[in-house]
């Protein structure tokens, strides 16, 4: 069952002859202890969701429900949402214990039960013993886990996150990001996350949407959208993608060929009429990388494999991995492999990149 339902939502601002959309006609629908990152650029609409969502923002059209009931005229603190933002917003003054009771104190429930329900909480979020320390006490891991705890302890339906993680360093946000996978597991929430992290939305969520200009332009499975980007520019933010513009040739028996100016693509994917124009979207990773004139040779493979020739331009060496740039006819193509071979290739070596078609996704520009 969907939790929250986002319908045809528009939010606009600046002045009415010339408004412009932060939310252009959005809906999703976020499911029963579904844990759902919002991805992209910065301004492209996700914040304003989450406000819109809580109650701070009032779009102009649209609706958004909560268990099935509009929300529109609910406000923010009848809305049942717990919300945790990059800066934490904890009471300085106040010490661990008192910023997690808090939202059950101004309920007015009794001391006893504050006392357990914190104790509680300070224990799921790992904070036990740490009840008397005033935030400044505490590291930035620690008191974004008193952030989780204070929106937590008054168990909303719904759980918003804006960039939770985005003032950790990168490692404590690696760690925090799986303590809170599991904090959000265990306590069964549906929770709605924006990141510009693509790493951090791939890890973290059961699906995803990525957003552009107010829109959403694709809604998936982490490993949907990554494995299958439906544009161009879903491609290039969510990972990296090299893109080959050509034309439609033909198909045969499931297979279809793209003119480029220097050869051909195979892709699976069914193409427009012969001569449009086509984009192909291939992932870094998906590429093999081979000394030129050594790939390999038609008949080794159970399918056709896709082969360029080049160039190699530069590499950039990551200890486990080893990312080249590879010019391929005139087009720069990143290649992303494991650092497997006792000698890889440098720059000057001519080379031949395979892939197979599978891994050639026709996008949308
Ligand atoms: P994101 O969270 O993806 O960075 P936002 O939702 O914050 O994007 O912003 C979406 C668009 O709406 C941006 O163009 C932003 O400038 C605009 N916007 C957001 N809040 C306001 C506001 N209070 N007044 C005017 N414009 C706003």
């Amino acid at each position: 069952m969907s939790v929250v339902e986002v319908e045809k939502v528009s939010k606009f601002y600046g002045p009415a002859t010339a408004p412009v959309a932060a939310l252009d006609n959005v809906t999703l629908t976020f499911g029963d202890g579904e844990f759902f990152g919002l991805l992209g650029p910065s301004g492209s609409g996700k914040t304003t969701l989450l406000r819109s969502i809580a109650g701070f923002v009032e779009p102009e059209r649209g609706d958004i429900r909560i268990d099935g009931e509009p929300v529109r005229d609910k406000p923010v603190h009848r809305r049942d949402i717990g919300m945790v933002f990059q800066n934490y917003a904890l009471f300085p003054h106040m010490s661990v214990f008192d910023n997690v009771a808090f939202g059950l104190s101004v309920r007015g429930v009794p001391k006893r039960a504050i006392a357990e329900q914190v104790a509680a909480m300070l224990e799921l979020v790992r904070l036990g013993g740490l009840q008397g320390r005033r935030p400044r006490e505490l590291s930035g891991g620690q008191q974004q886990r008193v952030a989780l705890a204070r929106a937590l302890i008054t168990r909303p339906r719904v759980l918003l996150l804006d960039e939770p993680l985005g003032a950790l360093d990168k490692r404590l946000r690696q760690e925090m990001q799986i303590e809170l996978k599991q904090i959000q597991r265990e306590v069964g929430i549906t929770t709605v996350f924006v990141t510009h992290d693509q790493e951090e939305a791939l890890t973290l969520s059961d699906r995803i949407a990525i957003f552009n200009d107010g829109k959403v332009v694709q809604m998936g499975p982490p490993n949907e959208v990554y494995e299958r980007p439906a544009t161009a520019f879903a491609a290039g933010f969510l990972g990296d993608a090299n893109i080959f513009a050509g034309r439609a040739d033909g198909c045969n028996g499931g297979l279809c060929r793209v003119l480029l100016d220097g050869g051909a693509i195979w892709t699976r994917d069914t193409l427009p009429a012969k001569g449009e124009p086509v984009l192909i979207a291939v992932r870094p990773e998906k590429f093999a990388l081979h000394p030129a004139g050594r790939g390999p040779a038609a008949g080794d493979e159970p399918e056709p494999v896709n082969r360029l020739t080049g160039q190699v331009l530069q590499l950039v060496y990551s200890g486990s991995s080893i990312t080249y740039k590879v010019d391929a006819g005139g087009q720069v193509v990143t290649v992303f492999e494991q650092n497997r071979s006792a000698r890889p290739f440098a720059p000057g070596d001519a080379v031949e990149l395979a892939w197979a078609p599978a891994h050639s996704v026709r996008v949308e520009p």
